[in-house]
């Protein structure tokens, strides 16, 4: 394949733009390449600017439940946006949006709209402070929550730990309130709470964690997660960007019957515009400024073109969407289990429903110091190998492929197939 294009357009970017990208995965480091410089997607396909078409399995990380530019969403945005791209005033579509999640997501008794994931989480968590009036939160090693100060915090070795900052320009004293706890290990944060309980302000979690691979939360670890907060008076929020929509039509919290106080969205709830949105108990949103004191606000919040996409995109959402990504995840799934049977590979394999990730390591996966024992050269090599046959997977081990309902029988038999001649490169020089 010929990427001379994209490799002219990174040189320029890399002059104009820090790595030549706007967000830091997309540079492809971690697998020992250069990015491919897209021109067009549609469907379950991308076409670069060489003009080499890729099965995609990003699916821009997680809105194109339906593929790209789906006829659907697209038939009437011009009409949307010759009636205004940005008023700064209050639309029917906020109303028809904030109505949309609530019917989904019960937890969301009111919806509060912002422009990303990160803006959900870190005004979640301003909410659940001012809510509580307490300082402290707790998250958990390997969960992704956005780029805001607070959240940018790794632990040391996988031991509960006050917080570091992981990013210089976090000022120390931004994170210490800030603790982690290994994910899936629910005596840590049980422990935690004896300690420090009444000055938990939250506990923020992925309970789909898609930002170490895919770990799916234990439902025992998520239960007493809710039962540790509701004992000491914390708010239990639920960080649904990836989850929400996706795994169910209720997110995660249907999947587990578990109901959170606050819950985050983003991506999906935007139809591939920029969105976020944060959600749930009555009596904590009333925090929210300008009925509460917590103050947050938004120049392009609640967008009228990003509430006309989502708003498509949630009412198009039935079960029957759901039904055929299980029956798409679970057939890509069987054949990439039958080609490490085929090949003798004894690697970890998770899905949960159109999500999934493959793990460069053998054993139970449950948390990010599992994660990290991944052999992350051999997926660079099974990345690149999938590339060059066609297959556009996450550049990186640590996220998840992203299937859509635009992804057809005849798409997964292709992925499947050039899964074993990938594994085979892959692992030549790890078993010889
Ligand atoms: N939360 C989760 C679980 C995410 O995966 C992400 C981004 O991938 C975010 C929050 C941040 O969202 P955004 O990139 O829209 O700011």
């Amino acid at each position: 394949m010929v990427h001379d294009r994209s490799a002219a357009l990174f040189d320029q970017a890399r002059a104009l733009i820090p790595g030549g990208v706007n967000s830091p995965v997309r540079a492809f480091a971690s697998v020992g390449t250069t990015p491919i410089f897209v021109e067009r997607a549609h469907g379950s396909r991308v076409t670069d600017v060489d003009g080499n078409t890729y099965l995609d399995y990003i699916g821009s990380w997680g809105p194109m439940l339906f593929g790209h530019s789906p006829d659907f969403l697209l038939e009437d945005l011009a009409q949307a946006a010759a009636r205004g791209t940005s008023y700064g005033l209050p639309a029917p579509g906020e109303v028809e949006m904030a109505r949309l999640i609530s019917a989904a997501c019960p937890a969301a008794e009111m919806v509060r709209m912002v422009n990303s994931g990160t803006e959900a989480t870190m005004s979640a968590i301003r909410v659940a402070r001012g809510y509580t009036g307490r300082d402290k939160v707790v998250k958990f090693e390997g969960c992704y929550h956005g780029h805001s100060d607070c959240l940018l915090v790794k632990s040391g070795s996988g031991a509960l730990t006050f917080g570091v900052p992981t990013s210089p320009g976090v000022p120390a004293p931004v994170v210490k309130d800030t603790l982690v706890c290994r994910y899936n290990h629910l005596e840590e944060v049980r422990d935690l709470f004896a300690r420090e309980g009444e000055h938990i302000a939250c506990v923020i979690v992925e309970p789909i964690a898609g930002n170490m691979g895919l770990v799916p939360g234990k439902a025992e670890f998520l239960r007493g997660l809710r039962e540790v907060c509701t004992q000491y008076g914390a708010v239990l929020i639920f960080d649904e960007v990836i989850s929400g929509f996706r795994a169910a039509l209720g997110g995660a919290a249907e999947v587990y019957g578990i109901q959170p106080d606050l819950v985050c969205f983003g991506k999906i709830i935007g139809g591939g515009l920029p969105v976020g949105a944060y959600g749930g108990r009555r009596e904590i949103m009333e925090y929210v400024s300008p009925v509460g004191p917590v103050y947050q606000a938004g120049t392009l919040s609640g967008n009228p073109l990003a509430m006309h996409l989502g708003c498509r995109m949630l009412r198009r959402l039935d079960r029957g969407v759901y039904d055929r990504l299980e029956e798409k995840g679970a057939l890509l799934e069987a054949g990439i289990r039958d080609n490490l049977k085929a090949l003798g590979l004894d690697l970890t394999l998770h899905r949960q429903g159109s999500l999934l990730c493959l793990f460069f390591t053998q054993g139970e996966v449950d948390s990010y110091d599992q994660v990290s024992r991944c052999d992350t050269k051999a997926y660079a090599r099974y990345f690149r190998s999938m590339l060059e046959q066609g297959i556009l997977l996450p550049p990186s081990q640590f996220e998840c492929m992203f299937l859509s309902d635009a992804h057809t029988r005849e798409d997964i038999a292709r992925t499947v197939q050039a899964n074993r001649q990938a594994l085979e490169e892959a692992m030549a020089c790890t078993f010889p």
